[in-house]
């Protein structure tokens, strides 16, 4: 009879242990300077994390055509766009600031464009600029997006481009510099260029006829 008692003694106080334990302790958040620790939903903060400026969800647009839907708000040809190296990886997700700062490429087959056939512009996802349009890519089977021309002159930027022992051309946005690619001259018709594009270097906004 003792025993028992002494066992529910001991499993009432293991069960009061056990609570003790999982109960928030208040104490530890509480020293903060400022304003009085209230009640406790202050603590319940909204999810408004969606941050991402660099790459908003781009509504579509409605044009006649691809060069119509040009004078739709994009930033002029001719204007020059720059952050320092802190405020782009700020601003950039890390796969894109690594392909638009660093220099970088992706794994080929991986990027979100690649398989897109929708009608409309590619623009720069570091600034905004238009780079490409949908009229001009082509399936070029090596695994990054692939056009045969930039959507405009002075919209893409070129350079020699020496490293890992190859000679190639650097393709870049013209507006803030970012990396985009490369640029050989075995394309398609009927230009013959190929500009093979990282998909990260790229947003798409999607031009309707009206
Ligand atoms: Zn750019």
């Amino acid at each position: 009879m003792d025993l028992r008692t002494l066992c529910l003694l001991v499993a009432a106080l293991g069960l009061t242990a056990l609570v003790a334990c999982n109960t928030p302790q208040p104490t530890t958040v509480e020293p903060t300077p400022g304003p009085p620790p209230s009640s406790p939903t202050s603590q319940a903060a909204p999810p408004d994390h969606g941050s991402q400026a660099a790459t908003p969800a781009s509504t579509p647009l409605h044009a006649p055509s691809i060069q119509a839907a040009l004078g739709e708000g994009f930033p002029p040809a001719g204007e020059k766009f720059s952050l320092s190296e802190d405020e782009w990886k700020e601003r950039l997700p890390p796969a894109t600031f690594h392909v638009l700062r660093e220099k970088g490429t992706e794994r080929a087959g991986t990027g979100d464009l690649l398989k897109n056939k929708a009608r409309g512009i590619y623009t720069c996802s570091g600034c905004g600029a238009p780079l490409f349009s949908s009229e001009h890519k082509f399936e070029s089977g090596t695994g990054w997006p692939s056009f045969t021309q930039p959507i405009q002159d002075r919209r893409v930027a070129s350079e020699a481009d020496t490293s890992y022992g190859m000679i190639r051309t650097e393709v870049l946005c013209e507006r803030c510099g970012g990396h985009l690619g490369h640029v050989f001259d075995d394309g398609p018709e009927p230009t013959g260029m190929r500009y093979c594009i990282n998909a990260a270097s790229l947003d798409f906004v999607e031009v309707i006829s009206p």
